[in-house]
């Protein structure tokens, strides 16, 4: 069954006047200010260390902010009952973060069957899912995480996130791990499929290109701040001495393909 759409105008996720400091009193970000729109990818660009992953945590109450609200269909994260929140929320990460002892049919299922759903409804959705992202169920499904290439663990890992037909997918640089043409392969497949069913994406990623292609907007980070915040045409565009660096980066390339 598919989720409902939230009935309230409220953005998918909202980040107002957000600080995470740890326990050793160490600021991991702060001010952070951000909206992330229905059925948008939103990429995180930024360096090792800028505060990504942390950001993405605070979305599913992995952690709560020290300061400022973090607000998820309207709410804020830590008036949700942690369990229903993450029922809204996919989550996938480098090379797929599967249980190696699982079939692949068995990690994919698993979210549907901590969820309680019946066994035939989850048979049905574990076939449809895995064919969705390009893997034959009856050639893969009784396959352990270790017999499958890197690209085809990322698919399962996206499978996984999907199965619960979740309206937020949180991606903590999926396509890290791959080698350049598989990674090409799969963002092209996961922009598509995206685009067909319209989840909320925030996507993190260090790789300008990778935020170039798949956003529709990126918000950049440094140092546990948001720089800015730009569709890819503006990013293209900025003279923002934060922007800068990733386009000559990303120009770099360019310039050495023409030459
Ligand atoms: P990114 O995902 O952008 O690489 P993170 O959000 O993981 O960055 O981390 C931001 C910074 O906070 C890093 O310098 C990291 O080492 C540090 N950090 C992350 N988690 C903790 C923690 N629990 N305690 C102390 N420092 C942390
Ligand atoms: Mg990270």
């Amino acid at each position: 069954m598919a989720s409902a759409p939230a009935m309230n105008d409220s953005p998918a996720i909202e980040f107002v006047n957000v600080q995470y400091r740890t326990a050793e009193n160490r600021v991991l970000l702060s001010d952070l200010n951000l909206t992330v729109r229905r059925g948008e990818i939103l990429m995180l660009l930024g360096p090792s260390g800028s505060g990504k992953t942390t950001s993405l945590r605070l979305i599913n109450c992995l952690l709560a902010p020290s300061a400022g609200r973090v607000s998820v269909d309207g709410r804020s994260t830590t008036d949700w009952d942690p369990i229903r929140l993450r029922r809204q929320i996919g989550y996938a990460i480098q090379e797929g973060g599967l249980f190696p002892h699982y079939t692949v049919w068995k990690n994919v299922a698993l979210v549907p069957r901590l969820e309680g759903w019946e066994q035939q409804r989850i048979a049905i959705r574990v076939k449809d899912v895995l064919q969705m992202v390009g893997l034959p169920p009856a050639e893969f499904g009784d396959r352990y995480p270790d017999q499958l290439s890197g690209g085809q663990r990322q698919r399962v890992g996206l499978a996984r996130a999907l199965a619960a037909d979740p309206p937020i997918l949180l991606m903590d640089e999926p396509f890290g791990a791959l080698d350049p043409l598989t990674r090409s392969e799969l963002q092209k497949e996961f922009k598509q499929l995206q685009q067909r069913l319209g989840k909320t994406v925030v996507f993190v990623t260090h790789d300008v290109s990778e935020a170039l292609l798949l956003g529709d907007r990126i918000a950049l980070m440094a140092s546990g701040s948001l720089r800015g915040v730009y569709s890819p045409r503006e990013f293209l565009a900025s003279n923002d001495v934060a922007v800068k660096p990733y386009l000559e980066a990303f120009r770099t390339v360019q310039q050495a393909l023409q030459s």
